[in-house]
């Protein structure tokens, strides 16, 4: 089931040219009208609920509508996404509420350097990856 959006509390990531929904949808779905300044869908039916926007949404506009088999008809699973964290609200049909909180990862948002330890990009028509600098290919 695709995602939607709660018009009331989509602002449009602030008249921003790409909305964070916009951005991170890897399958270019998330749409933004621009004389309403909300955001929606354009093709619900091609969403397959990665959940990539509702968790970038900074207003929390956007939920999925859940498969059944997992989120009961009544039901809801809500993810919030911080720098360190993610929480999961869990609804029950019975309008029982349990939040789960799970940390995402174990260093400072940017602090990674991927190409740390690694060498300096060589000549690109050599045929070593450049992480095998230095190493002799075999002569065949
Ligand atoms: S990310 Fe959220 S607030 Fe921003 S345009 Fe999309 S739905 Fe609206
Ligand atoms: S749930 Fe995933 S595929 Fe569906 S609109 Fe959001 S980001 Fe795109």
């Amino acid at each position: 089931m695709p995602t939607f959006v709660h018009t009331d509390k989509c602002d449009g990531c602030k008249g921003g040219e790409v909305t964070a929904c916009m951005y991170i949808c890897p399958h270019d779905l998330m749409k933004l009208d621009t004389e309403r300044m909300k955001a929606f869908n354009q093709e619900p039916e091609q969403c397959w609920e990665c959940q990539c926007c509702v968790k970038a949404c900074p207003q929390q506009a956007i939920e999925v509508r859940s498969f059944q088999d997992w989120v009961p008809m009544g039901g809801a699973a809500i993810p919030m996404l911080t720098d360190t964290a993610i929480m999961w609200t869990i609804k029950f049909r019975d309008g029982e509420v349990k939040r789960f909180k799970f940390p995402v990862r174990t260093t400072p948002v940017g602090s990674i350097d991927p190409y740390g330890n690694k060498p300096e990009p060589g000549d690109i028509n050599d045929q070593r990856l450049f992480t095998e600098a230095g190493v002799d290919l075999p002569v065949i």
